[in-house]
């Protein structure tokens, strides 16, 4: 498979510079718009940071004169015109998502197809607003995007057929798998992760096991290469508990946050990020 000829990604943080660099290594031309030119220069050097450490390690096919020539940054969405591909990664604002998307669908080719990287809004609710709904869709990609081989497509109501063939090629271009899941609360990856990582703090609470022995389990017991409470400290437990909060309301009781969560959270004990959750992490943050 062939990756788009050219791809435009709206928002160039962590996720978006990180799918900037999956297309250039596969051989695309890739803009990034940015809010600002600060913004836009900050994008364009995360690009640069991670391609560079792709050519340390020898995972590029093309060298860094190629790749730089096929990249840039803007700061109007009209960058977009002859895209194939857009994809949104701006921060998680239902508002600010809507904005971006319809300012890069009236600027780019009718045919081409229109992404969000979207972790937890609905799909649906953000072709509402949208023109080409049937060429919209999710493409969540996992952070960090270069060691991540996942990509979850999340298909709409209205997403056509073609789009989601057109999806599964590209991201296979890109070196990833993906699976296709229908527009849902919690995707397929957040609602699994979410129910075996919310039973297992339900587990420490009751006493069942310790931690250390609760990861143990699911490690030699299920393969898992890391268990469900050491994933919660590294995700970060306010973002556990915001997924949770969202999912209780959205699929019920089972999603109801046990308070070990909550209490840890109150205390700002939020896991790898602040040196302690269920483990300590002081020496290794
Ligand atoms: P981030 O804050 O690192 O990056 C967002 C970027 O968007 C920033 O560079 C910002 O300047 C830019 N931006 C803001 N408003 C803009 C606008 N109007 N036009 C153009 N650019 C604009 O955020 P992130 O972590 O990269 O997350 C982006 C999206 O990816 C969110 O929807 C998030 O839920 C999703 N996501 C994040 C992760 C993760 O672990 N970080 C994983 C999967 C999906």
């Amino acid at each position: 498979m062939t990756p788009p000829r050219t791809v435009g990604v709206v928002g160039g943080g962590r996720m978006g510079a990180g799918i900037a660099h999956a297309f250039l290594l596969a051989g695309a031309e890739v803009v990034i718009v940015e809010r600002d030119e600060d913004a836009a220069d900050a994008a364009a050097e995360r690009v640069r940071t991670s391609i560079e450490r792709s050519l340390d390690r020898g995972d590029a096919a093309r060298s860094l004169a190629e790749i730089e020539a096929a990249f840039s940054t803007a700061t109007d969405a009209a960058a977009f015109v002859d895209c194939e591909l857009v994809i949104e990664a701006v921060p998680e604002d239902r508002v600010l998502k809507t904005e971006a998307l319809t300012r890069a669908e009236r600027a780019m080719p009718p045919t081409a197809v229109l992404a969000t990287n979207t972790s937890s809004l609905s799909i649906d609710d953000l072709a509402e607003g949208l023109e080409r709904s049937q060429l919209f869709l999710g493409l969540h990609f996992f952070n960090p995007v270069p060691a991540s081989t996942l990509v979850e497509i999340v298909v709409g109501a209205a997403t056509a057929p073609e789009a989601v063939a057109a999806a599964r090629g590209w991201v296979d271009a890109i070196g990833k798998t993906a699976i296709v899941v229908r527009d849902s609360p919690g995707f397929a990856s957040s609602r699994l992760g979410l129910a075996l990582g919310l039973e297992a703090i339900r587990m420490l609470e009751d006493g069942v096991a310790s931690a250390e022995d609760i990861d143990t389990a699911m490690m030699l017991g299920y393969r898992h290469p890391v268990g469900p409470l050491r994933t919660t400290d590294l995700v970060g437990l306010d973002v556990r508990l915001a997924i949770a909060e969202e999912l209780h309301e959205r699929l019920g009781a089972r999603f109801e946050p046990p308070a070990l969560l909550r209490r840890l959270v109150a205390e700002g004990n939020l896991g790898r990020k602040t040196g302690r959750g269920f483990y300590e992490w002081e020496n290794d943050r």
